[in-house]
């Protein structure tokens, strides 16, 4: 039936389920649109009508029940009427209505719903007299119940006291066995306490009683939870929620008659065939509500199998039609199947890749559609070991899900015992209140780190996420005693060093003792690079390698790792990187190689130092050249601060003042202190950092420049394709970067003309300032290509320090709805983003061919992958273990930036 343009003017508020379709969901929500859908494809959906979003909308507005509405509802109930065979209010043959909320996304329970409205005395009595007395007053007082709770605002709690006690006064284990006189007596009870608390009683005029009950939905628009709940799922506050009233179909009359919840496949393995619950003489609030057991759906296959034959029927239409895995409600009344709901199923991501490619094997969708069905997040979630589930098990504490994964180990308190524990084969968690630099060793030492401060963000996570370890920061009450070598948690449950703990960085939790662990099949099968896309047993892994396959096709972004050793390297490289987008080359003298830069700016045997440090460097490029042979390397100039190399100025200070107290304090220490003070800055992360240390202490930079040089030419010589190229971090200006590239350049020539050959590296520079975004054009000029240091970007495009604003007011800003999400680790589009796409599209203006990457935290984020592909760069560059999900995501993004692209072609 078609509906012509005035007919739909006129009746904008309510359409009839024939009148719409699964397109519809912004006017019809999800649950309307879905029975609409199935109402066209001949299902066997109640007849009903759906009272639309707009109607809400405009009763929200404020300007009370919209005009028109009460009209288009009795006019759609005249039809339902007809189509029933019915009358509402009728005794002789009453219709029963639900009338339930569901908006345009699926905000599972978070709104409201009153079942068995026209229910009345009169047509309670007739029931009764037809001989259906429990079915008559077990659906009176679910009307009562759910009207009181909803439309009158009374608390549940009240009503679930009077059926628990009348449950322990007849000694029924369950509402099933409660008979037709104490279903009776708890009807009269329930209305006693609509009376009490509101002086009225429900309402004989069955009209009355929906009117309110469609009102009481669209309120419960705005309840606590349905806030709490959009404001946490991001969904826009001013859509409102329609409300479908559908004839009411029973699964509360007798052993012939249920309810059951089901999908069109297994949603947590992906399995096929058709998977759920069944609960015989029951409502669906009872099966939702898990009051009491259901029967699994092979059950009911067995007892009624023509029942069962027909449900897969159904389910199949569905999964044909939505081409994707479906969730079903239904019920049967006396026999008879009705499908009360459909919508898209939430799978687990295991699930989600396998039915992806299942779907693609059975010819339903294709290879690119799959690619649109996972996402990033799911891979990174199966790439990590998990704990092996264990019921009942509390954890000691909880804190931030900063980096995926199960591990455990003995406790340690600092890095040097991290270091030298693991060096004795132990294995172990390091616990500190927060990580800095020094802690790195520490880090790569231990399975899982732990911090009592910090947010997702914070030097431990974002480290932690790197090296692919296992972290919790934020440690809600824990203590940490770095010098009494212990931790206390709230309960003042103390923790020593060596005590076992097992540590879940997907949860966020932390367990006494030692939990089993199994390794991540999928990691594996990736990193051993079973062959992409072959046939393994593992169903899972099978989807996963093929998707990954085909997102390599598909996408146009290459895929680069942040790595700085050898054993990062080879990692990233098993993942599948194609190359080393950004090695800091800081690690190599932090930790106890920290004195050698200690010794240059104290000028104590500076070229010693300095040899040192360029031998050091020598042996580290050989090795990651090595590894890396025929694929590009950037190595990064030195970029920390200087103070991250010198000691602590307040440690030495007090040592020092001790010192002469005792009357100890030699020239040395005294010597350490001056030069400690003299390079000291108030805001280090603004301060001597990046290319400025070239005017500053061009040795250092000269030295790593140098040990590149000769590591390349002397791999060269044995034959080896080695690819490094340089960049510059932290310019603001051109000029420092021609000084830069003018001197490195020379650097370059020198070594290549002592070993009789040329030598010429591509140079680029880093784009981390918010003035090297804007100059940006004369930047391109003397670069060979840009990569965007998103991190440093984020800090100065909103002027805050990252570990401070994750610290401190982060958290607070997200509550408030000042931030949506974390800028740190989520591009934020408006602001960094903008900065992004301007340089990179000035930079391609100036120099046609420009190469563009990033290498923040955000290349490596899947919701942020999206903006990088449409901006156009080259490359991402992100630590290793995410490898595999950037190379996912790539090709997601390609696949769905075609799709737009081809959709606006055709408008
Ligand atoms: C950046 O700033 O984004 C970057 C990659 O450099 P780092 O994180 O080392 O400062
Ligand atoms: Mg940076």
């Amino acid at each position: 039936m078609t509906t012509t343009p005035e007919r739909t003017a006129r009746r904008a508020f309510v359409l009839e389920l024939h009148e719409g379709d699964r397109t519809m969901a912004g006017l019809l929500g999800g649950k309307g649109a879905g029975l609409a859908e199935m109402s066209r494809l001949g299902l066997p959906v109640p007849p009903g009508f759906i009272v639309t979003t707009e109607a809400c909308r405009a009763w929200l507005s404020g300007a009370g029940e919209p005009e028109g509405l009460w009209d288009q509802i009795e006019a759609a109930m005249l039809d339902l009427e007809h189509r029933s065979g019915l009358r509402f209010g009728d005794p002789s043959a009453p219709l029963l209505v639900s009338v339930r909320s569901g908006a345009r996304f699926s905000m599972p329970g978070m709104m409201e719903t009153v079942l068995d409205v026209g229910m009345t005395d009169a047509v309670a009595a007739t029931l009764v007299a037809r001989g259906e007395a429990r079915f008559a007053w077990d659906s009176y007082r679910r009307l009562v119940q759910m009207y009181g709770r909803t439309v009158l605002g009374i608390n549940g709690s009240l009503f679930d006291a009077q059926l628990t006690e009348l449950r322990r006064a007849t000694g029924a284990a369950t509402d099933a066995e409660l008979d037709a006189a104490a279903l009776e007596r708890l009807t009269a009870g329930f209305r006693r306490i609509l009376v009490e608390h509101t002086g009225g009683d429900l309402p004989q005029d069955p009209r009355d009683q929906l009117r309110r009950a469609v009102i009481a939905v669209f309120a419960s628009w705005n309840g606590e939870r349905a806030r709490l709940y959009r404001a946490h799922e991001g969904i826009p506050d001013d859509l409102g929620t329609a409300v479908n009233v559908v004839q009411m179909v029973f699964g509360n009359r007798g052993e012939h008659s249920g309810s059951g919840v089901c999908f069109t496949r297994d949603p947590v393995s992906g399995a096929p065939g058709v998977f759920g619950d069944y609960l015989p003489d029951a409502q669906g609030e009872d099966v939702v509500s898990g009051s009491r057991s259901p029967m699994d759906l092979s059950e009911l296959g067995r007892r009624d199998p023509a029942l069962h034959e027909e449900l897969s029927t159904h389910l199949r239409t569905l999964e044909q039609h939505y081409r994707d895995l479906c969730d079903v409600e239904f019920t049967v009344e006396r026999g008879r199947l009705w499908i009360l709901q459909t919508r898209l199923g939430k799978r687990s991501p295991a699930a989600a890749f396998r039915i992806a490619v299942e779907l693609v094997d059975e010819g339903v969708i294709d290879l690119d559609e799959a690619l649109t069905r996972v996402d990033g997040t799911q891979l990174q979630t199966l790439l990590h070991p998990t704990f092996t589930t264990v019921e009942g098990l509390t954890p000691l504490a909880h804190g931030l899900a900063a980096s995926p994964g199960a591990a455990y180990g003995q406790l340690v308190f600092d890095a040097a015992t991290a270091m030298e524990w693991t060096a004795l084969g132990r294995a172990v968690v390091l616990a500190r209140p927060e990580t800095s630099p020094d802690d790195f060793g520490g880090l790569l030492a231990a399975r899982a780190v732990i911090t009592s401060r910090g947010g997702l963000t914070s030097h431990a996570a974002v480290v932690a996420r790197g090296l692919g370890r296992t972290c919790v920061t934020g440690v809600e009450g824990l203590l940490v005693d770095p010098v009494a070598r212990v931790a206390t948690l709230p309960g003042g449950v103390t923790l020593p060093e060596g005590t076992v703990v097992s540590v879940d960085g997907t949860a966020g939790e932390v367990y006494a003792g030692q939990r089993d662990i199994e390794p991540s099949a999928v990691s594996t099968a990736i990193s051993q690079g079973t062959g992409r896309g072959t046939e393994t047993s593992d169903r899972t892994v099978r989807a996963v390698l093929t998707l990954l396959a085909h997102a390599d096709l598909r996408g146009h972004l290459g895929v680069m790792a942040n790595a700085d050793t050898p054993e990062e390297a080879r990692m990233a490289k098993r993942f599948g990187a194609e190359g080393i987008g950004l090695c800091r080359t800081e690690h190599m003298l932090l930790g106890e190689r920290r004195v050698l830069v200690e010794r240059l700016v104290t000028d104590e045997n500076r070229a010693g130092a300095l040899a040192e440090i360029e031998a050091l460097a020598l042996t580290e490029f050989t090795s990651l050249l090595e590894t890396m042979e025929g694929l590009p390397v950037v190595v990064r100039l030195l970029d920390p601060p200087m103070h991250e190399f010198l000691p602590d100025l307040v440690e030495l200070s007090v040592t020092a003042a001790v010192a002469a107290e005792r009357g100890t304090l030699d020239v040395m220490l005294e010597r350490r202190l001056a030069t400690t003070r003299r390079w000291h800055e108030s805001n280090p992360m603004l301060g001597l950092r990046g290319v400025r240390l070239l005017t500053v202490l061009p040795q250092i930079i000269d030295a790593q420049v140098r040990a590149l040089a000769e590591a390349t030419l002397a791999l060269r010589a044995r034959g080896l394709d080695v690819r490094p190229e340089l960049m510059v971090p932290l310019v603001a200006d051109v000029a420092e970067l021609t000084a830069a590239r003018e001197r490195m350049e020379g650097i370059l020539a020198d070594v290549a003309r002592a070993h009789g050959t040329t030598l010429h590296l591509p140079i680029g520079v880093m784009v981390e300032l918010p003035r090297a975004a804007l100059t940006a054009a004369a930047l391109a000029e003397h670069a060979d290509f840009f990569s965007f240091g998103t991190n440093d970007l984020t800090q100065t495009s909103w002027g805050m320090s990252r570990d401070d604003a994750e610290a401190n007011f982060l958290a607070a800003y997200r509550e408030a709805g000042i931030i949506a999400t974390d800028p740190f680790k989520t591009i934020d589009e408006a602001g960094v983003g903008a900065l992004v796409a301007m340089a990179a599209r000035d930079g391609r203006q100036a120099r046609p061919g420009l190469g563009l990457g990033a290498c923040g935290e955000h290349a490596g984020d899947p919701a942020s992958i999206g903006f990088f592909a449409r901006t156009g760069v080259d490359y991402l560059s992100c630590s290793p273990p995410r490898v595999p999900v950037v190379r996912l995501e790539a090709g997601r993004q390609a696949v769905l930036l075609a799709g737009t692209r081809s959709t606006s072609d055709t408008r």
